[in-house]
Order: structure tokens, then sequence, then C-alpha cells
């Protein structure tokens, strides 16, 4: 955990998000500025900056996992959707805080910018 991580604080629940699904070790969050019809971030609960900095990546696959699941919950996993880790700066990183994108609910364009 890191006191002043904005992703730790909603974890702790410090900081109010919409929560759609949680487990022990994981929690999945609608992003606060969407890009997408649906749009949710999923997030360790322990502190990892980047997907650079995991060690144990059993985590990762907890969180596609998730992901999954929350696609399927939000009705856009028939039609299709994408999951995104920004990594690091040209990665386009923001919140240093190991996260998944979840994005889905309208056609999404390739390659990204
Ligand atoms: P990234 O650019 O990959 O680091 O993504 C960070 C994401 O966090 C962005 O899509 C932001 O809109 C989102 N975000 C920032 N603050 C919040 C917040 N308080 N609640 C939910 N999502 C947030």
């Amino acid at each position: 955990m890191s006191d002043n991580c904005l992703f730790c604080r909603i974890a702790r629940r410090e900081i109010p998000a919409t929560v759609v699904a949680e487990d022990e070790h994981l929690m999945a969050f609608r992003d606060v500025s969407p890009q997408a019809p649906v749009h949710v971030l999923v997030i360790p609960k322990a502190h990892v900056a980047s997907l650079d900095d995991v060690r144990e990546f059993s985590i990762v696959g907890r969180m596609a996992e998730m992901a999954a699941s929350v696609a399927r919950q939000e009705g856009i996993a028939e039609r299709g959707y994408r999951v995104v880790m920004n990594t690091n700066a040209d990665g386009g990183q923001t919140v240093f805080h190991l996260h998944l994108h979840l994005l889905g609910g309208r056609s999404l364009d390739w390659p990204p910018g």
C-alpha cells in the first residue's frame, strides 16, 4: 500500500468509485473519464506501480479473469471488447498503480494513436 497513491486510496475506499466487482485481491471500478460506453479499470489492491514492476505474474492472470467476468456482466462479451495495460511513459500510463482497462460497447479502432 502506498499512502498517497490514488488507486490505493480507491482500494481502501478513501476515495469514492463505482465498484462493479471485487474480491480479496482485486477491485474493478468505472473509469472517471470513460473512453467507451463501458470503461472499467481492474486493479490489484496491493500496490504495484506498473506491469514493468510486477514480479508475481499470477496477479495479471487474475486481473484478466476479472475483466472477462465484468465484460460478461456488462453484456459486451459477445460483441467484443479490448483490454489494455498502458505501461510507463511511452505506453501513456498516467496513474502509477497497475491497472487493466476494459473498454467496450462500441467498435474500437486499431491501431491506437
Ligand atoms: P492510464 O493513463 O492508463 O494510467 O489510466 C489512468 C486512468 O485512470 C484514466 O483512464 C483516468 O480517467 C482514470 N482515473 C483517474 N482518476 C480516477 C478516479 N478517481 N476514478 C476512476 N478513474 C480514474
